[in-house]
Formats: structure tokens, C-alpha cells, sequence
């Protein structure tokens, strides 16, 4: 142990003291235990503008999945992708060379330049419904795919829901759980308690039931505005996600963009859709 210690210590000594002065005091030592991480450069964070000028990853937002009839209305149609549909889908993202990316690489390339997959692509789910466990996870275990599973926490355990431990199972699984406030109001109608009660408390819920950090956000109806930035903030959210309407150009980072994939959509319009609803490059 000594001998480690005494290694450690001067090899740090070696490392720190080459920067200055080299020659003054160069003990015969090997070098293998100077730690590299010393010298590792900090990471630089990219501004709004920056952040704003890449290429976005495609991010796809999911609700129900299950059959509806013709007779549907326009609402259940839009909200609603049928279970081969689904299934569909994820087969075709599969052949095509997609991989699933989740919230911490998204932050890490639009913050820090991190690295992506050649065709990366997010999956997301909205309103906690079951057959997002059912279905929609059981059909991306198929190809390797993880997603980001937005809850509202009023409707956990409750009848066409999902439970606790299926929250807690996508999670162990490798899935990311995130936040769709506690019932599903809109932020841009918040006042005196109610951030406590969408935001904070939400979250906290969340974080019991899976024993992780939750920092991700998805706004009800993607509906957001500048007020209820900081508030989201505040509550330590990193990401915010909102639909297919315009970032914000101060924080990209709490408005992610993302496309509601539509009941009525064909697979060609499906991937017709991914290709060009995000910006292609700087
Ligand atoms: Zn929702």
C-alpha cells in the first residue's frame, strides 16, 4: 500500500512539475500511476445560439396505442396509433439504421458537442397510458430501443393506466421516466401553488417511485411561454419539451421540439414526416 501511495503522490508531483519547471526535480520514478484525469480540458457549454443553429434529433411523441374505427373522431385519430401501426413503425426505424437516443445524450451533443448515432431518433411517450408498457415498450425491446415515458402523476395505478411498478420496470430497464405535471393543466394558466403542486411535486413522486433523478419535462399540449420558463427551471428540470412549434431563442434547451406521430398517417408519411419536420443542419 505504501509503495502505491508513494507512486501516486509523487507521479502527481511529476505531472503537476513538468508544466513548470522540468528539469528541477525529476525523481527516478515510472510514471504509470499519475492519474490522466488531471489534465483533462473543461467543458466549454454551448450558448442559445449555438445550440440552436444544430441539426435537431427527430423526436417522436406518443399517446394511445390501440385500435379505434373509422367513425373515430379527429382528436382519438390524431392521439391514437394503432398497435401494428406501432409496431410498424418501429420495425421501419430498425431497418433503416435508427438508434434511440435518450435525454442525457440529446443534453450532452447540443450542450457539450457529445457524440451521436448515425440516425439517431427519440422516442417519447405522453399520459402515463398502460399500453405504452405493454406495447409500446414490449415492441422497442424488440430492436434495442429505449424511450422517455412522460407521467401525469394524478392518473398512476388508476384503470387504463400504468401502476407504480410498471413505472418502476421501464426504469429499471433502462427507459427514462420524465414529468407531464401532476394533472395534466397547462402551464400557461399556473398561479401561487400550482407550480408547487405541477412541477415540484411531481417530481418528487417520480423520483421515489424509481430511485433516480428526474430531469426531464414534457409541457401539457405542448403548450408553454416565457413565464413558465424559470419556474421549470427552478424545479431543476434540465430538458422541456413542447410539440412542433418554435424554440425559444433564449432556452433551446426548454423547448425541445417534437412531433405528435398521427393515428391517420401512413408509413411512408410517417417517415416522410421524420425527415422533414426538424431542422436538417446549421
Ligand atoms: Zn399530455
Amino acid at each position: 500500500m505504501k509503495n502505491i501511495f508513494y507512486s501516486v503522490f509523487v507521479g502527481l508531483f511529476v505531472v503537476v512539475g513538468c508544466q513548470s519547471e522540468p528539469r528541477k526535480t525529476v525523481p527516478e520514478v515510472p510514471l504509470v500511476a499519475a492519474p490522466t484525469k488531471v489534465v483533462a480540458p473543461k467543458k466549454v457549454a454551448a450558448n442559445a445560439a449555438t445550440i440552436l443553429s444544430k441539426k435537431e434529433v427527430p423526436i417522436l411523441c406518443y399517446h394511445n396505442i390501440r385500435d379505434f374505427n373509422a367513425s373515430a373522431s379527429g382528436n382519438v385519430k390524431v392521439y391514437t396509433v394503432k398497435p401494428p401501426a406501432f409496431a410498424e413503425q418501429m420495425k421501419t426505424l430498425a431497418d433503416e439504421g435508427y438508434e434511440t437516443i435518450l435525454p442525457e445524450q440529446l443534453y450532452n451533443y447540443l450542450v457539450f458537442d457529445g457524440p451521436l448515432p448515425a440516425k439517431p431518433i427519440m422516442i417519447t411517450f405522453d399520459d402515463t397510458r398502460e399500453e405504452q408498457f405493454s406495447i409500446g415498450a414490449a415492441e422497442m425491446k424488440k430492436y434495442g430501443f429505449k424511450g422517455v415515458f412522460f407521467i401525469m402523476t394524478v392518473s398512476i395505478n388508476r384503470p387504463g393506466y400504468m401502476s407504480k411498478e410498471q413505472i418502476k420496470s421501464l426504469s429499471d430497464d433502462g427507459h427514462v421516466v420524465g414529468a407531464h405535471t401532476w394533472d395534466h393543466h397547462m402551464v400557461t394558466k399556473y398561479t401561487g401553488d400550482d407550480w408547487n403542486t405541477q412541477l415540484v411535486k411531481p417530481k418528487a413522486k417520480l423520483e421515489e417511485i424509481i430511485g433516480k433523478p428526474v430531469t426531464d419535462f414534457a409541457y401539457p399540449f405542448g403548450l408553454w411561454n416565457t413565464a413558465a420558463i424559470p419556474e421549470i427551471k427552478k424545479s431543476d428540470y434540465k430538458m422541456a419539451y413542447i410539440l412542433a412549434t418554435k424554440r425559444d431563442s433564449v432556452d433551446p434547451l426548454h423547448t425541445i421540439r417534437r412531433i405528435i406521430v398521427s393515428g391517420t398517417w401512413s408509413i411512408e408519411g410517417t417517415m416522410k414526416a421524420i425527415n422533414s419536420s426538424f431542422i436538417k443542419s446549421e
